[in-house]
């Protein structure tokens, strides 16, 4: 990218696309393909791993924060599922870290010198205990740089009994090989970033890795993604609700007309009936629909025929759906 090209894309992320009246970039809506639905939802990896080891460039499609805050607005009055596009670009993500991930792990197996299973798991205890201090170290640097002096060195006597755990660990490990194979650096490839990370880092080295920017930009990615699943969940059931309330209603207004146009339908609403199960049997839905119907659903529907069921009675003397509810 040219610095000019550069600068551009570095203004229209601060300023907004539309900053310099240029006209066909005006018509840049936040609803267009060319842009990054996951950076209207703040959750872009492009705009995560900035400035990261792992600093993926600028991203393909238009980030702007001035098209972000008109997402903000009228994603209040109207859903535009944009959750389902930036699941799809983060899961895509995340499998590319995990498949890169598989590969750092299988060249560590053929490349590093072979250990029995029982040694190996004493490597895989210090690395463990390293992940916890690296942990440790960075929430009381955090901690500390908040001003929470005090928490910080509870923290920081925590790790300091971690360490004696360390000491002992590393203890077995070594009394279990040869010397000349305990200086060679065992890696290990963190599960969360895919970087590699050595049996004997240093404290420095751990609370970089465990409180820096690339890998808690991953566990934000990560946790992102868990999210948005999540999210696009709840709606997809939501819709199928919705859509299997209108369906019943449909169904109900039309009966009279299906009844006479459909002898099976009538045979079988009238067994239903008769056998007292009622709706459920009667439904058009298949196994799948009828599992996703909720019970909240069930009770409304209940509910809804209750209430109906009362009017009739009501304006109409139904005796037999009277009956049903005394
Ligand atoms: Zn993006
Ligand atoms: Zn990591």
């Amino acid at each position: 990218m040219s610095a000019q090209a550069q600068m551009r894309a570095m203004l229209d992320q601060l300023m907004g696309t539309a900053r310099d009246g240029d006209v066909s970039r005006q018509r840049i809506k936040f609803t267009d393909d060319v842009v990054c639905k996951s950076h209207l939802l703040d959750c872009c990896p492009h705009d995560t791993l900035a400035g990261t080891r792992m600093d993926l460039g600028d991203c393909p499609k238009t980030h702007d924060l001035a098209l972000r805050a008109d997402y903000e607005i009228a994603s209040k009055k109207k859903d535009y599922f944009f959750e389902v596009d930036a699941m799809k670009h983060l899961q895509s993500f995340i499998a590319d870290c995990d498949r890169r991930t598989e590969v750092a792990k299988k060249r560590l197996a053929e490349t590093q010198e072979e250990i029995s299973a029982e040694v190996s798991a004493k490597a895989e205890n210090v690395h463990a205990i390293n992940e916890e201090i690296g942990k440790l170290l960075a929430k009381a640097e955090a901690l500390g740089a908040a001003g929470n002096v005090e928490e910080s060195q509870n923290v920081m006597d925590e790790v300091e009994k971690v360490r004696q755990r360390k000491r002992d660990a590393e203890e077995e490990y070594r009394n279990s090989m040869p010397a000349s194979s305990f200086q060679q650096q065992k890696l290990r490839v963190c599960e969360v970033c895919s970087a590699y990370l050595g049996l004997h880092d240093n404290d420095r080295r751990l609370a970089d890795h465990f409180g820096g920017k690339l890998h808690l930009g991953f566990i934000e990615i990560r946790e992102k993604l868990q999210e948005l699943k999540k999210l696009v969940e709840e709606k997809r059931d939501k819709i199928e609700q919705d859509r299997m309330r209108r369906l019943d209603e449909r169904e109900r207004e039309d009966r009279p007309r299906r009844r006479s146009r459909s002898r099976s339908r009538s045979r079988e609403y009238r067994a239903s009936r008769s056998s007292g199960e009622g709706r459920r049997r009667r439904s058009r839905s298949g196994s799948a629909d009828r599992r996703r119907r909720s019970r909240s659903g069930d009770r409304r529907r209940k509910h809804r025929s209750r209430s109906r069921s009362r009017s009739r009675h009501g304006r109409h003397g139904s005796s037999e759906r009277g009956a049903r509810h005394t």
